[in-house]
């Protein structure tokens, strides 16, 4: 469902993404997890061509992201505004900070990408709306404006607006680092959710014992690289790299604030 193919990026002189290459299977949940500044964000952004990357190639649902490949591979062309907008509408990203209109209320919120984007009609739209509150479990906030909801509630709004544009794929990063502590399990448990439903997502996140349980495949970042890709058990249990280890242990020891 998403192909990732020797991707490299660079800001200037620093190159970000290393020649990044892995696989997300349909229906697969792909946790990334690494320091701060490692390159997970960047590459989430390139998955949805939020960013520009200058090598390598990336495919969502078979359709390639931002260039299309030449006959032979070697030139990329750029693709059009229309079309790279018509393939972003297949990743739904949910970021840290989840930037709901704060003067539309929550059902406005989630309705406004189908009617506006895609065409929808508004009665469908407030009906399909209706349906991912319920999902999130926020049936009876259809009404609420977001500064009448508290940030994890905001946040579940923030995902069921994602899934209101039908995509393919949903791309999490950091959802719930900026929550308070007692919000977090509200948020995660929506993304256990997604993922017994069969939703393919990749997930960035810092909670280590949600991406053991819920991740097929952890993939660690380290400096643009991936140095560790597994099955979580077998990560955690014979990790490659003292790197890795030394991550978990500053974790697990809390002085890590990433
Ligand atoms: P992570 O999400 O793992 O914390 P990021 O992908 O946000 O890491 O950042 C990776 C690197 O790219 C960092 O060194 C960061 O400073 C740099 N970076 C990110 N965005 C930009 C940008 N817009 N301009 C320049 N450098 C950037
Ligand atoms: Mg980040």
């Amino acid at each position: 469902m998403i192909e990732v193919r020797g991707v490299s990026k660079s800001f200037g002189d620093n190159q970000v993404l290393k020649s990044i290459s892995f696989e997300v299977k349909e229906g697969e949940v792909v946790v990334l997890i690494g320091p701060s500044g490692s390159g997970k964000s960047t590459l989430l952004r390139c998955i949805n061509y939020l960013e520009d990357f200058q090598a390598g190639e990336i495919l969502v649902d078979g359709a390639a992201v931002g260039y299309n490949a030449s006959a032979g591979g070697s030139k990329r062309t750029r693709q059009s505004e229309t079309e790279i907008a018509r393939l972003r509408t297949k990743a739904g990203m949910v970021f840290q900070n989840y930037n709901l209109f704060p003067h539309k209320t929550a059902i406005q919120n989630i309705m406004m990408g189908p009617v506006l984007v895609n065409g929808v009609s508004k009665a469908e739209a407030r009906e399909h709306a209706q349906a991912l509150l319920a999902k999130v479990g926020l049936a009876d906030k259809a009404n609420h404006f977001p500064s009448q909801l508290s940030g994890g509630q905001q946040q579940r709004v923030a995902i069921a607006r994602a899934l209101a544009m039908r995509p393919k794929v949903m791309l999490f990063d950091e959802v719930t680092s900026a929550l308070d502590p007692e919000l977090v399990d509200e948020v995660l448990k929506t993304l256990r959710d997604l993922s017994t439903e069969g939703m393919t997502m990749i997930i960035v996140t810092h909670e280590m014992q949600f991406a053991r349980d819920v991740a097929d495949r952890l993939l660690f970042f380290y400096q643009g690289s991936i140095i560790e890709d597994g099955p979580p058990n077998d990560v955690f249990a014979n990790p490659k790299t003292e790197r890795f280890q030394a991550f978990v242990k500053r974790f697990q020891s809390g002085t890590v604030a990433a």
